[in-house]
């Protein structure tokens, strides 16, 4: 089998959930050829990723994987049109049996695992971040020329930098995340005071953003980022499966809530039953007496 693998870059680096399909490939026993693609002014990012992987996948390739952020879920499907390929988007786990790629993905905002088997003698896949660990070292990586398609209907004349500032939760490997139970804007820094002592990052439910607590760039779940951290920390946070599809993925999740009953204690490897206004000061006190 033959694997043609997008590497999605971010300031000119590879972005991790590209690099964790190597590791996909290997999966698979494919052999993969990994590349990315150059930038070309007026030239939308996603027409130009379509039409330069598509062409590069046609000269055959079994398997096209590309990581599952909003520019790989975008494309996915365009890039399998254009090969008269299978498409799955959002996958968490890929394999090769009987000679058949199966492909196992969440749906219904995480409730459900499916898992389908591509009929095509192609497939393009997109895979979420946090679902193959990322190899040792990088591969080579060919730099593909952009090829805008024909009829092209969209051109770029502009960049607006997005409001509030960059966060990169998608390879955070420690995210301490404040829900509506924080109570205030006050009280929920003291997940950024926590997230800071842990070398992590502070993420947010929905509320939290429509409370204007926090910028939205921290919004984890199904409308936010899909994260997959080694450590998520959820502090008073329900668990709402709107919440928890974007979280689930993590290795190991402490729940911090006062209600013993809440959801999100029963995809927690901890829970703790208290008031985050009391817990966090103590955390954040104990963490610092262990990095001291
Ligand atoms: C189409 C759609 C998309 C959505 N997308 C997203 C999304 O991407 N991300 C997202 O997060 N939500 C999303 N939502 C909203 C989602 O359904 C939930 O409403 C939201 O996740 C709930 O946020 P929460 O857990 O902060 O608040 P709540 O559900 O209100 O939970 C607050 C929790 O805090 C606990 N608590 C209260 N006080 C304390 C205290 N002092 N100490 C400890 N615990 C305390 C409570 O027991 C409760 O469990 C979406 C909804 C829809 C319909």
């Amino acid at each position: 089998m033959k694997a043609l693998i997008f590497i999605e870059t971010k300031e000119g680096a590879p972005i991790g959930a590209s690099l964790e399909l190597v590791t996909a490939a290997k999966a698979l026993g494919a052999e993969a050829d990994l590349v990315k693609v150059a930038e070309k002014e007026g030239v939308l990012k996603e027409d130009a990723v379509v039409g330069a992987v598509a062409k590069k996948a046609a000269e055959g390739y079994d398997v096209v994987l590309l990581a599952a952020t909003p520019l790989g879920k975008l494309t996915t499907a365009r890039i399998a049109a254009r090969l008269g390929a299978g498409s799955v988007n959002d996958a968490i786990a890929v394999a090769c049996e009987d000679g058949k790629l199966k492909v196992t993905r969440p749906i219904y905002g995480g409730t459900i695992r499916e898992e389908l088997c591509v009929d095509a003698p192609a497939a393009v896949i997109s895979i979420r971040g946090g679902s193959y660990e990322a190899p040792e070292s990088v591969p080579e990586i060919a730099e593909l020329a952009p090829e805008a398609e024909e009829g092209l209907v969209a051109r770029v004349l502009e960049l607006l930098a997005e409001a509030g500032e960059a966060v990169n939760l998608e390879d955070a490997k420690v995210i301490v995340t404040g829900g509506r139970g924080m109570g205030s804007e006050e009280n929920y820094k003291l997940c950024e005071e926590l997230a800071d002592v842990l070398g992590g990052v502070v993420g947010a439910t929905r509320p939290v953003i429509e409370n204007g607590w926090i910028s939205r760039t921290h919004q984890v779940g199904q409308s936010g980022k899909i994260v997959a951290p080694d450590l998520y920390i959820a502090c008073g946070v329900s668990g709402a499966t709107q919440h928890v599809s974007g979280m689930s993925g993590s290795k190991y999740i402490i729940a911090i809530n006062k209600d013993e009953e809440a959801p999100i204690f029963s995809v927690a490897d901890l829970g703790i039953v208290g008031d985050v206004k009391q817990v966090l000061p103590i955390l954040i006190e104990e963490f610092k007496k262990i990095k001291a």
